[in-house]
Parts: C-alpha cells; structure tokens; sequence
C-alpha cells in the first residue's frame, strides 16, 4: 500500500530524514529504553510500524506509558475483532466520486493524494484504506478534474491521504497549476500530520510552492498532545504563518494518550502560543484495530464538559464525530 519508492534516501534533508524513520517495533523500543521482549506489545502485520527519529526523540527514555509512544507502538489488542468496528468506520468507499476524490459535505472536497505516512498512529481510520487503488497521481486524474469543473458548488479542495506532504515539491506543484484553473475553487486546505513528525518538510522551498495557490491556503495540523510542540517545530509553523497561511488543529480523543482536561486544555495553550486555532477534537472512529483506545461515552462527555470550562470559547475545539451519510460532521452531544 506505502510505496517503497518514497522512502528511499534522496537529497532533500527532509527525504534523508525520512529514509532513517523506525520501521521495526524493537528498535523503536531499544531507542526508547523499554523492553524490547515486553509481552504486551504486539505484532506488525498489516500496518508495520512507522515513526520519524524527530517524533521519537519527543518520546520520554524509559517511559511505556509515554502519550507519544502509545499513539504509535503496535499493541497485541489491534488484532482482536470487536463488534462494532469495521474496516470502513466513516463511509468514506460510499463517498468516492472518482480515484481519490471523496466528495461527502456540499462544498468541500477530499482528495486522498498519497497513501504514504512517515508515522503510523495505531489509531488510524484510514489504517485499511486501499490506496493504491485510489490515488490520483502526478497528474490529477482526469476523471478528478472532470468532477471538480462540472460540481461548481465546491469551493474547497482539501489535500488529505496519507499525508500529502510526502509529495515531491514538485508533484505539489503541478497539483496546484491545475487547481488554479479552476476559478470556482477559492480555498485550499492542507491536512498534514508533519509538523509534529518531520517539520524539516514544511521548508521556504514548500511555502513558496502553496502561496503559488490563486486562493486562501488552510494549514491544518494534526497535533495530539503538548508535547508534540518543540521549538523545532515553531520554525517552521512560523514559515507558515508568516505566509498568512490560516493555522488550525485537529486532536483524536484517545485513551491514556490525551484523555484528561488538564492536558487537552494545556494542548489548546500551547497551541494558540504559535498561532494554531483549535479546530476539531475528533470521537475515535470505530475502526477495526482501534478499539483499545476509545472510552465510554459518558466519561468522554465529562472530559470535553471539563474542558469548556476551562478554556475560552476561542481556544475550545468543537468535539465531533465522523459518522456515515452525514452532511457535515457530527456535534458529540454532551450538554
Ligand atoms: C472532515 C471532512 C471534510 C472537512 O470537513 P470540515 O467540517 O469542513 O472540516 C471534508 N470531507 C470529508 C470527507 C471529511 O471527512
Ligand atoms: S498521519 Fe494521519 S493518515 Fe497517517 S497514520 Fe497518522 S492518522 Fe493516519
């Protein structure tokens, strides 16, 4: 599903980077002074083991419960089958217009450009998508162009996959001259993960590539816990900044990762100190894999009822489930 081919090392530091990311269980546990003969870690069969050294190194030394470390080691329960969670938890098949074109809110679009990740989070909803069957490729495919000029109603194009940083400069770019001519398409939305997991991408070199964008460029990052935040990556969110890019975040509610008001509310701090509005926190999707890390409905309530209290409504982020056929996202209903 990840071509190989993009891991290779390649001259841009960010793809060197790249090529030394931890794609085995034990030696990520070896880096983080853990046992690596531990009995409750599990195997990586279908969705290896992935994490950039830059995540790592945010990881605390000898800490198995590290909120950071638990987002991305693979654990023996991913591979119990719990009623409820299946391979397609947000009805995204339904929602394919054309290859990698996921058309399901009136005038936003997704577009799954790559099916590449430099980090595996355990808790991925997209964990079982079938890329390789649905990414347009250098090119946007023809049957995505069509779809876009004949649906005028669509005035957003959000780059998703995947991570769609992990395009070339150059595969970028061409994307964007064929968005350009689509007069009816006024914003650009980028959903990355990089910034807390290989922020040497968001380089000049990528910003002057988007800000090439005819209209408002949308940075939305993926960011789970404060400790994702460094001062490496505040150089490169002030790249974007700079470039008048609008920042915005979205965080996975999960288990003994994030679940507690203090660290969500501390998260939203963090956060707006480098100009990043919370957006979304997202209801764990019921993806097959996933189960260990969600909680019951009533204690998730009392987490985000918790947080409101705590935070300004500015730095609140709107609590939200992705279900099926839906025409927007799913307010949680927790007053
Ligand atoms: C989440 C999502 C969007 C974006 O929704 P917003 O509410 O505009 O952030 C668009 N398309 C799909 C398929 C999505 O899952
Ligand atoms: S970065 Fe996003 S798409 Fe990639 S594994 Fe993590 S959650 Fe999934």
């Amino acid at each position: 599903m990840i071509p190989e081919s993009l891991f290779t090392p390649q001259t841009n530091d960010w793809k060197l980077s790249l090529s030394r990311a931890f794609r085995r269980q034990a030696d990520l546990l070896e880096y983080c002074e853990l046992d690596v003969n531990g009995t409750t870690h599990g195997s990586e069969t279908d969705f290896p083991v992935r994490v950039t050294r830059y995540y790592a190194s945010l990881i605390e030394k000898g800490n198995a419960k590290d909120p950071l470390l638990l987002q991305v080691l693979a654990d023996k329960r991913e591979q119990q089958s719990v009623p409820g969670y299946s391979l397609d938890a947000v009805g995204d098949m339904a929602a394919m217009k054309a290859p990698g074109l996921i058309h399901k809110y009136h005038s936003r679009v997704l577009l799954t450009v790559t099916g590449a990740c430099p980090i595996h989070c355990r808790y991925c909803f997209r964990r079982h998508f079938p890329y390789s069957d649905s990414s347009p490729d250098l090119q946007l495919h023809s049957e995505v162009m069509s779809y876009l000029s004949s649906h005028r109603e669509i005035n957003e194009v959000i780059l998703s996959g995947g991570d769609p940083l992990m395009l070339s400069d150059q595969k970028l770019s061409s994307l964007i001259r064929q968005l350009n001519q689509l007069s009816h398409i006024r914003y650009l939305r980028i959903h990355s993960r990089l910034l807390s997991v290989l922020p040497e991408r968001i380089n000049p070199e990528l910003v002057a590539v988007f800000s090439r964008f005819r209209g408002k460029v949308i940075f939305v990052t993926h960011i789970n816990h404060p400790q994702e935040l460094s001062g490496v990556n505040a150089q490169s969110l002030q790249l974007l900044s700079a470039q008048g890019f609008q920042l915005f975040n979205q965080s996975v509610l999960l288990k003994e990762v994030n679940d507690s008001a203090a660290v969500l509310a501390e998260l939203s701090y963090r956060l707006f100190d480098y100009q990043i509005i919370p957006y979304y926190l997202h209801k764990l999707d019921k993806v097959q894999g996933a189960a260990h890390f969600d909680l019951p409905d009533e204690r998730l309530c009392a987490i985000y009822r918790e947080l409101c209290a705590r935070l300004p409504g500015y730095l609140t982020p709107k609590f939200v489930n992705e279900l099926s056929g839906r025409t927007s996202k799913t307010p949680v209903q927790c007053f």
